[in-house]
């Protein structure tokens, strides 16, 4: 059989758009940003937000064109999809997606017979927990709680944080099991608890990493009640529900629920910032960000100090342009003796113990001065915007501008230079 020529081959390539193609493999997608998202065709997925779609219109050089499941780790391209999902070969899937695009590729018939449908997976219902049994676990905060709790307060807190340290806790409702391990509830932004995961800590305050965490639902006593195995469960971020109690409030997120309680009682002021929870560095998803999202709120991400490139990875793919990994706090109050490891309530208590504020942060794009980007232009000749901006006709035109007046103001400078040495000028 002849080889498809390779011009063909790389015509088909550039006119292939991986939305189409998964499209017409019956994966339902929905958008999430700039990108797309559907239950993933190569595992039995039944959570939208790992099957991500980067679409054919983001550039390719930010991944555009390409899938990639974050469970399975199913990723590629559209040829890469038909070849897995279709069963075909690459001459097959090239011929394929020619067929789809009106670009001939040769004679050869495409050895392809759509399978039939796959059924949908029957949906199951998404897990309520009553919230009497938020309430049950919080009245037992006291005794069962006692040494979290304990360290918490024995942190050295100035006065006014220390005067809300009860509120904080309540308002994230952290309650206690029947066994002493804490209870850190998942209630979405509508107000309905999802999920809660317990987890035992020492009195150093760090987690027992003998005992598991587990899942409220699993609990004895829990699962005949709640059957997690007929419901679809979802974890909402840890701290969702203060969403809609603050929401001019910019959102932080951070790695461990404990974390996230530590930074909120820090800073207070909560309507100015609200602080999430993930549950660990592998976590952070988009089904749980979508509806921060849908509310187009600021989203900060501070991951802990060896957890940046991964998030930023997140951040990128994300495609939300309210979001941004935020690495401030880190980089000017980060010291040797915080370890790397450290996550930023590590280096809060640190600086609490030592008395050392965190620096505000200086605005990311102070305003240019005319003066210094005409110099620029002039000097060095460099774009003095990223060459993105720089695209942009609108930009290159008030470049211009700028290059004619500098150009007219040194003429008019070297002429009154003349006048201070004494030349004549009329
Ligand atoms: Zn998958």
């Amino acid at each position: 059989m002849p080889k498809i020529p390779d011009d063909i081959v790389r015509r088909v390539q550039d006119a292939a758009k991986i939305e189409d193609v998964v499209s017409d493999c019956n994966v339902t997608l929905r958008k999430a940003g700039v990108n797309l998202t559907g239950l993933c065709p190569f595992h039995d997925d039944r959570h939208d937000g790992n099957f991500i779609v980067r679409p054919s219109t983001v550039p390719e050089k930010r991944g555009g064109n390409t899938y990639r499941c974050f469970v399975c780790d199913a990723k590629g391209g559209p040829v890469t999809f038909l070849m897995e999902h279709e069963r075909l070969s690459f001459p097959d899937a090239i011929r394929w997606l020619g067929k789809k695009y009106c670009i001939e590729v040769d004679n050869v018939p495409v050895n392809y017979t759509p399978p039939p449908p796959r059924p949908a997976p029957p949906p199951l219902p998404v897990l309520e927990i009553p919230r009497s049994y938020v309430v049950r676990t919080m009245q037992i905060d006291q005794e069962r709680t006692v040494i979290f709790t304990s360290w918490l307060r024995l942190l050295p807190w100035d006065d006014e944080q220390r005067a809300r340290l009860q509120k904080t806790l309540w308002m994230y409702c952290v309650g206690g099991w029947r066994d002493g391990r804490v209870v850190f509830w998942q209630i979405d932004h509508t107000g309905v608890p999802r999920a809660a995961k317990l987890m035992k800590y020492l009195p150093d305050g760090h987690r027992d990493k003998n005992v598991h965490p587990g899942w409220i639902y699993n609990q004895d006593g829990c699962r005949q009640r709640l059957m997690p195995d007929e419901h679809e469960i979802i974890k909402p971020l840890f701290g969702s529900h203060l969403l809609n109690r603050y929401p001019k409030a910019v959102i932080n997120i951070v790695e461990s629920e404990k974390t996230a309680i530590i930074m909120a009682n820090y800073y207070g002021d909560f309507d100015s910032q609200i602080w999430l929870a993930c549950g660990g560095l592998k976590h952070l998803q988009l089904d749980s960000l979508q509806p921060l999202i849908d509310q187009g709120r600021t989203i900060w991400l501070w991951p802990d100090k060896d957890g940046r490139d991964e998030w930023q990875e997140v951040c990128d793919k994300l495609g939300y342009d309210k979001c941004r990994v935020y690495t401030h706090f880190f980089d000017t109050c980060w010291r040797k003796e915080d370890g790397d490891k450290a996550d930023v309530a590590d280096i809060a208590i640190r600086m609490m113990r030592t008395g050392d504020k965190p620096r505000k942060e200086e605005p990311k794009h102070k305003p240019v001065k005319v003066g210094d980007i005409i110099t620029h232009i002039v000097d060095d000749g460099q774009p003095f915007l990223d060459p993105e901006e720089m695209a942009d006709p609108r930009v290159r035109m008030w470049r211009e501008t700028l290059r004619q007046r500098y150009n007219f103001n040194k003429s008019r400078k070297a002429g009154s230079d003349t006048t201070a040495n004494g030349a004549t000028v009329k």
